[in-house]
């Protein structure tokens, strides 16, 4: 091609090059790509077609495409996610939010009876802190600590909690899930890992070559990271507190067996938009202990009435 590419003409060729590496949303990746290069909006993409590119935007979306040929996920190349409508900055050293893990911020939120209670959440693995900081954007009196084994987790999560103008109700502290805590928090939530070893070989390239494995890989059963927290959280959890966790597909039943041997129960499970048990809700066990029977009942009518 003569001369610089129009943006039609760059948007044409990026889509048909990600069409042919089988990257599975072409049209839309080649225009936030496209995007991203020229810092024009979607209808200036399109009203501007014949606009040419300036060499320095051709470089950037060649840059950018390279990378996303090779599997990078968009998040990362962009530098961003949207999550609870919110914008947080994302990088290799966290988890890409995902649509599902909305549902743990829907019931958390279902669960607050006053949303202007100086409620103390704990986000326990935090990430991005997209959990906690989604939760305070809702939740104007509440006060939250995230805690991330990671220390660059923690710093992006701080630039989100700074983006978002929440830096002065958060905290962030570099722990090992809650060992290092003190103090009773009203709600814990966490989205731990929960993908089993065999499992993990079989995502996505984008997932298992850029994402986090740590955040991602929980032993081979895909349940170890529950077995770390549950026992712990007791001496985090108030007494009338409630703990969110994200689970896996299919996880539910192991996960709410592992939970009553830590002392608690579920009182709800939250299915995503597909349909997959995605959160479940859990508060200090109200049953004598040795009642295993009549509480696996209990366990099975949650169940059967989520399905
Ligand atoms: N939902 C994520 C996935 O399947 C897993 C997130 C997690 O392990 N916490 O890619």
């Amino acid at each position: 091609m003569r001369g610089a590419p129009t943006i039609a003409q760059a948007l044409a060729t990026a889509r048909a090059a990600l069409a042919d590496a089988g990257i599975d949303q072409p049209a839309l990746d080649a225009r936030l790509l496209l995007a991203d290069a020229t810092g024009l909006s979607r209808a200036q993409l399109i009203g501007w077609g014949e606009r040419p590119l300036a060499a320095v935007e051709a470089q950037r979306l060649h840059a950018a495409l390279q990378r996303r040929l090779a599997r990078e996920p968009l998040a990362y190349i962009l530098g961003r996610k949207e999550f609870w409508s919110l914008d947080f900055a994302v990088d290799r050293h966290v988890l890409i939010p995902r649509p599902d893990s909305e549902t743990l911020v829907e019931a958390v939120l279902a669960s607050v009876a006053d949303r202007h209670r100086p409620l103390r959440i704990l986000d326990l693995g935090t990430g991005s802190g997209c959990l906690l900081l989604a939760l305070l954007s809702e939740l104007p009196a509440a006060r939250g600590v995230g805690v991330d084994c990671s220390v660059q987790a923690l710093q992006l999560a701080r630039q989100n909690a700074e983006r978002l103008g929440l830096a002065a109700r958060t905290g962030f502290v570099s722990s090992d899930w809650g060992s290092a805590l003190a103090g009773r928090f009203d709600l814990i939530v966490a989205n731990p890992p929960y993908v089993t070893e065999a499992d993990w070989q079989q995502l996505m390239p984008e997932i298992n070559r850029y994402e986090p494995r740590a955040a991602l890989v929980a032993g081979s059963d895909g349940l170890s990271a529950y077995r770390r927290i549950l026992p712990h959280v007791r001496r985090l959890l108030s007494d009338t507190g409630a703990i969110f966790l994200e689970i896996g597909t299919e996880q539910a039943e192991a996960v709410i067996d592992i939970a009553a041997s830590a002392g608690f129960e579920c009182a709800d499970i939250r299915d995503d938009l597909v349909g997959f048990a995605r959160c479940l809700r859990l508060r200090f066990s109200r049953r004598p202990i040795g009642q295993q029977t009549a509480w696996k009942q209990s366990v099975s009518c949650l169940m059967s009435r989520k399905r």
